[in-house]
């Protein structure tokens, strides 16, 4: 089966079910949140999710609560959403997977775009969509490519990898395998390199192709003997199910009982002795053995039949079956069959059930999503002129100062106001003062820079947001938008009174901060109306500086 081992050496043993159902990106993040006090508690949080889960959701919830930063907010929550996940509260987890992925999005938090990614492809996976699984896997490596040492990123390659492998792209698969044994090069524990030989021994094994698995399996055998270390169970299964597909019944049987008997204290998913326990029965019936076939078998049935596990019984029904055909007992064969049969039917029908639920439940969560996103979108824009408004000006803004005074690219924020605009209501209409402002707002957006964006801030002033253009270029390119307001044919709705606008702008760097660039922009304004208006101005102490042609 596939696995993924952390890099603190321990397993994070996926299902014997579920081979795909990778648990952790573990340690991923160890490096992406050294500024937050919570870091490595939330890195361990992560990488053992699967152990414990209501423990972990538990204390996720606490660090939800108590802290203060967002990001560390965020991650906790996406803890949660893990957990709810693998409980089956499929439509709440993908919920808030997608909400945080947008929130990571609209931060530029990189980490927290793979991470989501990452389990919003096991949620799609786990409902049969491997074509979602991959582009989530896809999309989870790409965030992370450039920011993240080769050592962190290895997790992610390999989930990719399997993806590929699920989605019958053997050939990109094993590139993908290749690639993250290159990045286990940089990892200090050997059991990474293990761990991408054992995906990739299971991958070829799953494609058909059991004598190259067979191949990677010696290497991954070789590693394990020169670094002193032992195969943990998820290698075990993988070695027993190629030596079964090669009919290697008698190696097989070696390595399942060590499966079993060797690591009694390994973190294994609940279902693993029971599968480990059929697969026992199925080689001992295929070396010849049926009476200690049957035993295992009986072994199995218990463990299910204790626990719970309804799909594995199904499979022990038609193993039992087989059994009584190998030992020439065909009534009592045929009888078992048709029972396999009908109870069969009836897991499927139940999983099909439980499957059209869920997907009913995400394609329900991708509605809301669309409709909260159209309304965060109308949200954002002035009814009147269509233009962006002073909450979207709140949110992006600062993100765009901060950019520029990392990167030292300008940043221009010119104030509009236009001039007189009381009289323009007052001698003509209110109805013709909307209809300047809608008009006036056309012609911004008819302006609107590449890299910035036009607003208005409320009444008859608006915001210009320019990047990238040095002072002479951004006076050029004001000076054209205010002769483009004045010379704006407004005759048909103003008559004989002009429309003109004042501008105020500055750039950053120096200032840092929203509220002072704006708010030095906004002296600009006023020197620009101070002195005589339909003008811009760039330094609020002395207006005469305004350019005019
Ligand atoms: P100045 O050149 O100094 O900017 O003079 P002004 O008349 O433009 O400035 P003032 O701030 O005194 O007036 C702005 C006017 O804009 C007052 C208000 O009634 C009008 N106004 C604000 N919002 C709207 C709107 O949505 N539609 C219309 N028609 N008028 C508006
Ligand atoms: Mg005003
Ligand atoms: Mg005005």
């Amino acid at each position: 089966m596939f696995g993924v081992t952390s890099a603190s050496g321990v397993d994070s043993t996926p299902g014997v079910n579920a081979p795909f159902a990778v648990d952790s990106a573990p340690g991923v993040n160890a490096a992406l949140a050294l500024d937050s006090a919570c870091g490595a508690e939330l890195d361990d949080l992560e990488d053992w999710v699967g152990r414990d889960p209501a423990g972990r959701a538990a204390r996720a919830a606490e660090i939800e609560r108590e802290t203060g930063d967002e990001a560390t907010r965020m991650r906790a929550r996406l803890i949660r959403a893990d957990v709810a996940e693998r409980s089956g509260e499929l439509r709440a987890a993908a919920e808030a997977m997608w909400l945080i992925n947008e929130w990571a999005h609209a931060h530029g938090n990189r980490y927290l775009i793979a991470r989501s990614h990452l389990l919003l492809g096991r949620t799609y996976r786990n409902l049969g969509d491997v074509a979602a699984l991959l582009e989530h896997a896809v999309a989870a490596v790409e965030a992370l490519e450039d920011t993240v040492p080769p050592r962190r990123r290895l997790p992610y390659m390999v989930k990719y990898a399997d993806a590929l492998t699920e989605t019958g792209s053997i050939d990109a698969a094993r590139e993908r395998y290749r690639q993250a044994e290159e990045l286990a090069r940089h990892s200090t524990d050997p059991r990474d390199r293990m761990m991408v030989l054992n995906n990739h021994a299971y991958a070829e094994y799953l494609a058909g192709e059991p004598e190259r698995a067979w191949a990677v399996i010696r290497r991954m055998r070789a590693t394990a003997v020169t670094h002193g270390h032992r195969l943990d169970p998820n290698d075990l299964d993988t070695v027993a199910s190629v030596q079964i597909a090669l009919g290697h019944y008698e190696d097989a049987e070696t390595t399942i009982l060590a499966a079993i008997t060797g690591y009694p204290d390994a973190p294994l998913e609940a279902d693993a002795l029971p599968e480990f326990l059929l697969t026992l029965a199925i080689t001992r019936r295929l070396l010849g053995d049926p009476g200690n076939a049957q035993q295992t078998l009986d072994a199995c049935r218990e463990q299910c039949e204790a626990h719970g596990h309804g799909e594995i019984l199904v499979r022990v029904m038609q193993e039992q079956a087989e059994l009584y055909a190998a030992t020439g007992a065909f009534e009592q064969a045929f009888a078992e069959h048709k029972r396999f049969h009908a109870a069969e039917k009836e897991v499927l029908s139940a999983a099909r059930e439980a499957q059209a639920r869920n997907r009913q439940a995400l394609f329900e969560v991708n509605e809301a999503r669309q409709e909260a996103e159209q309304f965060r979108e109308q949200a954002r824009r002035d009814p009147l002129t269509g233009l962006r408004n002073r909450r979207y000006v709140d949110e992006q803004f600062p993100g765009l100062i901060e950019q520029a005074a990392r990167t030292g690219v300008p940043l221009w924020a010119a104030l509009l106001d236009l001039d007189h605009f009381k009289q323009i209501n007052d001698l003509c209409t209110h109805e013709a003062g909307d209809r300047v402002l809608v008009e006036v707002a056309r012609l911004l957006i008819a302006a609107e820079p590449a890299g910035g964006f036009a607003a208005r801030l409320g009444g008859e002033e608006f915001l210009l947001v320019a990047s990238g253009m040095d002072r002479a270029q951004a006076a050029a390119f004001l000076e054209r938008v205010r002769e483009t307001v004045s010379a704006h044919p407004w005759q048909p709705i103003t008559g004989d009174l002009p429309v003109t606008v004042s501008i105020g702008a500055d750039s950053v760097p120096p200032g840092d901060k929203q509220s002072e660039l704006l708010a030095r922009a906004d002296a600009c304004l006023y020197a620009a109306k101070r002195g005589g208006r339909n003008r811009v101005c760039f330094d609020s102490a002395t207006p005469d500086a305004a350019v005019r042609d």
